[in-house]
């Protein structure tokens, strides 16, 4: 049974549904409004951290909630005042050296903040499903200038959150901005967690059936974090597995290499293949990296050692650095 904060007179039996509990202990100085208000910010750390969990009230919480805070209000003023833009870093097909695509990967005008910090706030705020939508539109322009200015065209992978499964229009939106602007599908990629796929439901059904009929590929995100088990990886429609650059991290290093751990590598490498998917290394930072993955048979690369994400002005004149 979880229980949320009782308050003098409140009846136990009608509290049983919360899911977590919060703990704030008095220091004698504090007033009862207070400690509510604490073991409040304590209860929703306890759910953060999952079912049936406890926390005792600590100042860092608070300081979360304030971040957190701070973060909404930031992305409410950009959602207002058409403050996103997007960067896009270059794909590198290892094997020919040329770009096989771009990711793109959204930024706020206002503030230099890492997506790492706040899409969590925006998930969490019910923000997503209108970000996701935003994110989107300013892909498909972005193709149209591009087009129009008789740039190259390269496939761009868009960032798909599991917490847009809440928007069940979402795929027809993207082939009606698709239709309406002359986008063929082999310009347009989705990348999903594995999170995507473990919401079994019609909406996730629908949406990888009309993206399949769309014929616009996919990729499986930060691949080798979760949970995947081989055998979903042997039914999963997807196309490109992306391997999580902590993999790269801790097994494409000259330290694992002398310690034969970089095989590890070289066969997730074999496996995908095995299962008829390309592999997108991620977060490869040196030529070393680059150059063991190639001879590893690896096809697509994306890292900091070609490019960081760059602008659109600067993905029409990118051109891959050769090997050094
Ligand atoms: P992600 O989808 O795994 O994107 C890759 C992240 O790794 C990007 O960070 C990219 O800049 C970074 N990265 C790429 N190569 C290297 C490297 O060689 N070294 C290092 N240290 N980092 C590298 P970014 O742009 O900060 O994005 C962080 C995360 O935020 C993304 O992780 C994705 O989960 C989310 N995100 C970003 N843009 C979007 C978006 O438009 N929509 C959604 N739903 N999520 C997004
Ligand atoms: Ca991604
Ligand atoms: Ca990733």
């Amino acid at each position: 049974m979880q229980i949320e904060t009782i308050l003098p007179g409140d009846k136990i039996e009608s509290r049983v549904t919360y899911l977590g509990v919060g703990i704030a202990v008095s220091d004698g100085k504090s007033s009862f409004r207070r400690l509510v208000q604490n073991a409040v910010v304590a209860i929703n750390t306890a759910k953060k951290a999952g079912s049936n969990s406890a926390c005792v009230y600590e100042e860092a919480m608070q300081e979360d909630v304030h971040r957190n805070n701070r973060i909404r209000d930031l992305l409410l003023d950009t959602m207002k005042n058409d403050g996103f833009y997007m960067l896009y870093q270059p794909q590198i097909d290892i094997q020919k050296g040329t770009v096989s695509g771009t990711e793109a990967l959204v930024r706020l005008k206002k503030e230099r903040i890492s997506p790492g910090l706040f899409i969590p706030v925006v998930e969490k705020e019910g923000f997503i499903r209108r970000i996701g939508r935003i994110t989107t539109r300013l892909v498909i322009e972005q193709i149209v200038r591009w087009r129009e200015a008789g740039e190259p065209l390269y496939p761009v992978s868009i960032n798909y959150s599991s917490s847009q499964l809440g928007d069940a229009g979402y795929v027809d939106y993207l082939l009606q901005l698709m239709e309406k602007n002359h986008i063929p599908s082999l310009l347009i990629k989705l990348e999903f967690t594995e999170s995507v796929f473990f919401n079994n439901n019609h909406v996730t059904q629908q949406l990888l059936k009309k993206r399949q009929d769309a014929d616009i590929s996919l990729s499986l995100d930060d691949f080798g974090t979760g949970y995947s088990s081989l055998k979903y990886l042997t039914y999963i429609l997807v196309d490109y597995l992306k391997l999580d650059k902590s993999i790269i991290d801790s097994y494409l290093t000259e330290e694992a290499e002398a310690e034969g751990k970089d095989r590890f590598i070289r066969d997730i490498i074999s496996l995908a293949h095995d299962l008829g998917k390309k592999i997108v290394l991620e977060g490869v930072e040196t030529a070393w990296q680059a150059k063991r993955l190639k001879s590893f048979g690896c096809d697509i690369i994306q890292g900091y050692y070609y490019s960081r994400p760059i602008s659109p002005e600067e993905i029409a004149t990118f051109t891959v650095r050769t090997e050094d």
